[in-house]
C-alpha cells in the first residue's frame, strides 16, 4: 500500500484481526503525507521542512503477536529513511525483557513457595523496594545506562537492594544486554527534578523498582524443554533452573518524553495541510528541523537507559525474595535484556531509523567475539501468566528487518477479556501463583469491595484466555526464518502490577 512493501510473520493457525490491519493502513498512509509535504515546500507554499529531499518509509514487517494498539498497532516494525514518529515509540519507551537464570532449581522451591509469595508481595507492593540512589547515580543511569550505575555503585553499596548488586558481575553481564545496556547521551532532557530527588518521601523515588500497571510482570519460571542444547548452555539454561522474567519500561519517564514530542511534532507539522490519522505527525532528521528529531532522540535515550535499570532492579528484587526464603544468596546470570518499543539506529546506515513497536530485535551471530558469535542473540517471547514463554536464538534475518514477536499478542480486547465469567477466569489462573498489589485473602482487605473489584477486572484483562497461544506464534518466526527454538520455560509465579 501506498508503495510501501508490508510483510507479515504469521502461520495460518496464527489469527490477525481486522481491526489492526486498518491501524496499520493508517499509520502507512504516512508515506503519501511525506510526499505531499515536499510537493507544497518544492513550491514554495510552506516553510522549509526536509530541505534536501523527502523521507520515506522503506518498508513494514508485522510480527505474529500483531493486534490493535493506541494509534500504532503493537507487533509493528517500520523502516523509517529520515524521519522519526514519537507516536509510533509511544509513551512506554524502552519497554522490554529481562531474563536471568538462578542457581536455584524448581524442586528446591517448592516448598518455599507460601513464604516466597509473602516476600514477593512485601518488596514489590508493600514499600520494601529498599533502592537508594544518589543523585550522581539518577544522573549516571539517564546518561549511560547501567554503564554509569556500575561505575556509581559505590555509592549507595551494602544499603537497601545493593547488597544484591555486584558491580563486577553487573560489568560481566552487559554483553548480554541489547546496546550493551547504554544508549548514551550527553543530556538529561527535563529530568532535573528526578536527578535531585534524594528520597522517597517526594514520591519520584517510587518510580524506579515498579513493576508498572497491568501487563507488565515479573515471572518465576522452570526451563521445562530443551529443543537446542548448544544454545542453550550457551544462553545458561539448564532444565529444571529457576528462570526470572521481567517485563516492563520506563514508567513515569517515558510518558513524559512521548507526551512532550507528540506535542512538539504536532507543532512543527506545516500549517494549512491536512493532518495525519491518529497523530502520526513526523520529525525529519535532515533539513532545517534536524536539531528537533535529534532532541527527541536524546530524550528517548534517557527513559531508554532508565528502563534498562528499572528493570535491572526487578530482577534483582525477585532474586532478594528467593535468598530471604531459602537462606542463601541466591547467584543470577543474565541471559539477556532487550527493548520491544523503540527506534534503533542501524550503525553505518545514517539516515535509517527502525521503529519497533512491541516487536523485539533477533540478531544473528556476532561477526566478532562475544557470548553469542556462535548462537545469535537470544529472543525472548513470553506467553501469559498461564503459557509457557520461549527464549529462541535471533537468525539476523534482515529481509524480515531482524525482527521477531515480544509476546503471544492479544486474542481479546482488554473489555473482552474482562467480561468472561469469574468461573472461567479461575480456571484459568487455577494452577498458578499470582502475586497481584492486593490480597484477596488478606483480612484487612475484606470488605474493601471497590478495590477488590478493580483488582478482580484487571486482573481478568491479563488471564491467560485474553492471549493468543504460544506455539503457533513462536512457530511463526521460527519457519520464516527470523530465530530458532531453543528452551522453553513454565510459569511458577507471576507478580502482576
Ligand atoms: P506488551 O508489551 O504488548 O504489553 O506485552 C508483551 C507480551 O507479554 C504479551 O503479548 C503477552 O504474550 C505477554 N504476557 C503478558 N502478561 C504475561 C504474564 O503474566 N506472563 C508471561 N509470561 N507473559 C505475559
Ligand atoms: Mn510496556
Ligand atoms: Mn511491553
Amino acid at each position: 500500500r501506498f508503495g510501501v512493501p508490508i510483510t507479515l510473520i504469521a502461520r495460518p493457525d496464527v489469527s490477525v484481526e481486522a481491526e489492526g490491519i486498518a491501524e496499520l493502513l493508517e499509520f502507512v498512509s504516512i508515506q503519501d503525507t511525506l510526499l505531499s509535504i515536499w510537493e507544497e515546500e518544492r513550491k514554495g507554499r510552506i516553510a522549509p521542512f526536509w530541505g534536501e529531499g523527502p523521507g520515506r518509509l522503506a518498508a513494514v514487517v508485522l510480527t505474529p503477536d500483531f493486534h490493535k494498539g493506541s494509534g500504532i498497532p503493537v507487533g509493528t516494525v517500520a523502516d523509517a529513511r529520515g524521519f522519526v514518529v514519537p507516536r509510533a515509540v509511544g509513551n512506554d519507551v524502552c519497554c522490554g525483557m529481562r531474563l536471568a537464570v538462578t542457581d536455584v532449581t524448581h524442586d528446591e522451591l517448592v516448598p518455599h513457595m507460601a513464604a516466597l509469595k509473602k516476600r514477593l508481595r512485601a518488596i514489590f507492593f508493600q514499600g520494601q523496594r529498599n533502592i537508594p540512589m544518589s543523585p550522581r547515580q539518577r544522573e549516571a543511569l539517564l546518561r549511560d545506562g547501567l554503564w554509569g550505575l556500575a561505575e556509581t555503585a559505590a555509592d549507595n553499596q551494602g544499603t537497601g537492594i545493593w547488597q544484591y548488586y555486584d558491580p563486577a558481575r553487573e560489568l560481566h553481564d552487559l554483553e548480554r544486554v541489547h546496546f550493551n545496556g547504554a544508549l548514551p547521551t550527553e543530556d538529561t532532557f527535563a529530568f532535573a527534578s528526578f536527578i535531585r530527588a534524594s528520597g522517597a518521601k517526594d514520591g519520584r523515588d517510587i518510580q524506579i523498582g515498579s513493576v508498572g500497571g497491568g501487563n507488565h510482570f515479573v515471572e518465576l519460571q522452570r526451563v521445562d524443554e530443551i529443543v537446542d542444547g548448544h544454545a542453550a548452555h550457551t544462553f545458561g539454561l539448564g532444565r529444571g533452573a529457576v528462570t526470572i522474567m521481567a517485563h516492563s519500561g520506563s514508567v513515569g519517564l517515558g510518558h513524559v518524553v512521548g507526551g512532550h514530542f507528540m506535542a512538539r511534532a504536532h507543532e512543527l507539522y506545516p500549517k494549512g495541510l491536512p493532518h495525519p490519522a491518529h497523530g502520526f505527525y513526523v520529525m525529519p532528521t535532515w533539513g532545517p528541523l534536524a536539531a528537533e528529531a535529534a532532541a527527541y532522540l536524546s530524550a528517548m535515550r534517557n527513559a531508554a537507559n532508565f528502563a534498562f535499570g528499572n528493570r535491572l532492579f526487578l530482577v534483582l528484587m525477585a532474586a532478594r525474595a528467593m535468598s530471604e526464603v531459602l537462606g542463601r544468596t541466591v547467584e543470577t546470570r543474565l541471559v539477556y535484556d532487550a527493548p520491544h518499543n523503540l527506534i534503533w539506529e542501524p550503525e553505518g546506515r545514517a539516515g535509517r531509523f527502525l521503529h519497533r513497536k512491541g516487536a523485539t530485535p533477533a540478531p544473528g551471530p556476532d561477526p566478532f567475539e562475544s557470548p553469542f558469535q556462535y548462537t545469535g542473540h537470544p529472543v525472548i517471547i513470553p506467553g501469559s501468566m498461564g503459557d509457557a514463554s520461549w527464549v529462541l536464538a535471533g537468525l539476523g534475518n534482515e529481509a524480515l528487518l531482524a525482527s521477531a514477536c515480544h509476546g503471544a499478542g492479544r486474542s481479546l480486547t482488554r473489555g473482552q477479556a474482562s467480561h468472561v465469567s469469574d468461573d472461567v477466569y479461575r480456571e484459568s489462573t487455577g494452577k498458578l501463583d499470582v502475586v497481584t498489589p492486593i490480597d484477596p485473602d488478606a483480612p484487612s482487605l475484606r470488605g474493601r469491595r471497590d478495590i477488590l473489584e478493580k483488582y478482580h477486572r484487571r486482573m481478568k484483562e491479563e488471564a491467560p484466555y485474553a492471549y493468543k497461544a504460544i506455539t503457533p506464534v513462536v512457530r511463526s518466526v521460527e519457519d520464516a526464518g527470523v530465530a530458532r527454538r531453543v528452551v522453553r520455560l513454565a510459569p511458577i509465579a507471576t507478580v502482576k502490577g
